[in-house]
């Protein structure tokens, strides 16, 4: 078999496993699997640029980086939708509708999906743009985004598609995925998200697309537009989508009057929650496509189509008490404990208060009856008071001035919502906390400690922070509950084994504040050692990629404390690594330094990411556009027209492939 043909039949199956995973929801490979054949095809592409496809399986990985959005307006414009709140108002639509429709009306009811919307544009079969919403005329251009999105067919199935169409959409974040990204941010000591609509669309601006690949993201198609698509109805247009591997919830059904229409509804204000995703609503649309066109659309909205949104669920139930927890970092979260109470499908027994502002702003009283609700938040929130019902004994709730653990008074700095105990190295939760992100899986992964050992050896008084794990001996843990010789000797060996953790990682364990798996590279690569980072200025750390004012003066505090650089010192005593690495420095220089380089087209002896890496290691940024400020531009074959004329009319400097390894030699 000839090497393109073997390209192609790799690209073919792993898309037939995408389409049966993503949009089917049915796997058909192991991960594993998975991976290999993708690494597979990922080298004979590297090997054969000659075949390269920007719709590739390999190109959902991500990886390039848009600083700005660009605008472009959109072929047909992107409407909103009337709202609609009970029986009557739709009763009072469809007299409109038969006002201007002689005969008989059908109805398309679909669930409303509450995410981001979004416009696909395929030409030939491929996808060639994706636009937001933006004002509806004109939307940003995050295709590069929207592409790691496994959902979104890169190539459509069949043969059977319009030459050229756009398709709408809803972008989603299912709430498993949501929860799990929420508990990674509480890891590091960020806010969680406050919900999967916001950090949807969020998502979809995100400048580096590796990172929305890693954002587990779903689109959910329900609209075709476009010219001669040769369907007659919106539901045909839903089942001919489907056929095309989008993916199209099998929800939609059809409806021959209203009163169909709110059986639907009545279904769903129910069964919503069963789903994975969040809807706000069901959508109505006239079916016949030739209705449509003869009602059309008013300045904001079709006239064919009709949103009915649901009530939030809310129920009222007594608060009972408000208890306060303190995170990793500190910060102090008040809890609601409510009398437990049935709401959308399940029981509800607390509620996050949040933070001080917000009991206060509600007046929020033990004893009260509250109203609960769970709207787009995972958590429910209390909505306010039923003040008819407050007992006529009651207090205003006075928020702690000491931590509840420790006693030490709470600060609250300008600006933040979070009182926070500052009690670092002395307060219990803390403590054990930031040993627990220690020893975690993506920071130093050892083996054979887990979460509760921890709380038990800082309560034992065996420890008190991560460096004294490293002193630790078998005769000392082997009297604590549910330890035995086996499994002493499995803990003490895991620990010994954690000092072989490359620096990046330890970085990160150490658990400063907004210091993630990311920035903790960022700041590993630049600075190489622990030293290097604890000795660079404020200014100086604003000046890495990517870190902002807030990771520089959190940096700067770490290192500012006594008690931190003494526990430093003990790690590099007892031989964690603490820099980078002989072998990681090998083939490292600044020969790039302050330059800004762009890649373009594809390349003979080196993919693109090798490419990048070259960059980065020895010292340049890489950048995805060209601008004045472009160094130069390492050009391969096809390199695009518009980027070739944008590099002549700014005399950029154009270096193949070889120049360019000639110069970082
Ligand atoms: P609104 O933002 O409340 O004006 O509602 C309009 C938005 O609902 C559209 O822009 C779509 O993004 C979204 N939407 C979600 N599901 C659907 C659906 N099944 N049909 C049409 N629009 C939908
Ligand atoms: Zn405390």
């Amino acid at each position: 078999m000839d090497i393109e043909q073997q390209i192609q039949n790799l690209r073919d199956e792993l898309n037939e496993h995408n389409y049966n995973y993503y949009v089917l929801d049915n796997a058909t490979i192991s991960d594993y699997d998975f991976d290999i054949k993708l690494k597979e095809l990922q080298e004979l592409e590297m090997m054969h640029p000659e075949f390269f496809d920007v719709n590739s399986p390999t190109q959902r990985v991500g990886g390039e980086v848009t600083k700005n959005f660009e605008t472009i307006p959109h072929e047909y414009r992107m409407y909103s939708l009337d709202n609609s709140y009970s029986k009557e108002d739709l009763l009072d639509w469809e007299t409109r509708l038969k006002k201007q429709i002689d005969g008989d009306i059908q109805y398309t009811c679909e669930l409303k999906y509450d995410g981001a919307s979004i416009s696909l544009t395929y030409e030939n079969g491929v996808l060639v743009r994706a636009l937001t919403r933006g004002d509806g005329f004109q939307g940003d251009n995050v295709t590069a985004n929207v592409k790691t999105i496994k959902s979104v067919p890169l190539r459509l199935k069949g043969t059977d598609y319009p030459q050229k169409f756009d398709i709408r959409g809803e972008i989603v974040l299912p709430f498993e995925g949501f929860n799990k990204m929420n508990e990674e941010r509480i890891e590091i000591g960020e806010e969680p998200y406050r919900n999967p609509r916001n950090t949807a669309s969020g998502s979809l601006k995100l400048q580096d697309s590796a990172e929305v690949a890693k954002r587990p993201l779903e689109c959910m198609l329900y609209n075709l537009t476009g010219l001669n698509l040769g369907i007659s109805t919106q539901f045909e247009s839903l089942e001919k989508a489907r056929q095309w591997g989008f993916k199209v919830p099998i929800a939609a059904k059809i409806a021959n009057s209203i009163d169909e229409v709110l059986e639907f509804i009545d279904y769903w204000n129910v069964h919503r929650h069963e789903l994975p995703y969040e809807t706000d609503g069901v959508v109505i649309k006239v079916n016949s496509l030739q209705q449509q066109e003869e009602l059309g659309y008013t300045a904001k909205a079709p006239r064919w189509a009709m949103a009915y949104k649901f009530k939030a669920e809310q129920v009222s139930t007594k608060l009972n008490s408000i208890t306060y927890q303190v995170g990793r970092t500190g910060a102090i979260t008040p809890v609601a404990n409510l009398e437990p109470v049935e709401l959308a499908g399940t029981t509800v027994k607390r509620a996050s208060l949040h933070n001080a502002d917000q009991i206060e702003k509600l007046d929020i009283r033990v004893g009260d009856e509250v109203y609960v609700e769970k709207g787009g938040e995972i958590i429910p929130k209390i909505l306010g008071v039923d003040l008819s019902q407050r007992p006529l004994n009651s207090q205003p709730t006075e928020y702690i001035t000491t931590c509840p653990e420790c006693e030490t008074e709470l600060v609250r700095q300008e600006g933040e919502a979070q009182h926070y105990c500052p009690n670092y190295n002395g307060c219990k939760p803390q403590i054990i906390g930031r040993i627990q992100h220690f020893i975690s899986r993506k920071a130093m992964d050892i083996e054979g400690l887990g979460g509760e050992t921890v709380a038990l050896l800082v309560n034992e008084g065996l420890i008190s922070n991560y460096s004294d794990l490293y002193e630790l001996t078998k005769e000392q843990v082997i009297p604590l509950e549910r330890m035995a010789e086996k499994s002493a000797d499995n803990l003490i060996q895991g620990i010994e084994q954690s000092k072989n953790i490359p620096f990046e990682r330890v970085l990160y364990a150490l658990g400063i504040r907004y210091v993630g798996e990311t920035v903790a590279k960022k700041l590993a690569k630049h600075y190489k050692s622990i030293d290097a980072i604890a000795q660079a200025s404020e200014e100086e750390l604003v000046h890495v990629d990517e870190i902002g004012i807030k990771i520089a003066e959190s940096v700067q505090a770490f290192f500012s404390s006594e008690e931190n650089r003494l526990i430093i010192n003990r790690l590099k005593d007892f031989g964690v690594q603490l820099e980078i690495s002989a072998e990681q420095l090998k083939g490292q220089t600044d020969i790039l330094k302050g330059q800004s380089i762009v890649i373009s087209g594809v390349f003979e002896s080196l993919s693109r990411d090798e490419l990048k890496k070259l960059i980065e290691d020895n010292g340049g940024k890489v950048s995805s556009s060209i601008s004045s400020k472009t160094s130069f531009i390492v050009a391969g074959d096809n390199m695009g027209p518009s980027k070739r004329k944008k590099a002549e009319d700014l005399s950029i400097l154009l270096i193949n492939e070889c120049e360019f390894l000639q110069k970082i030699k």
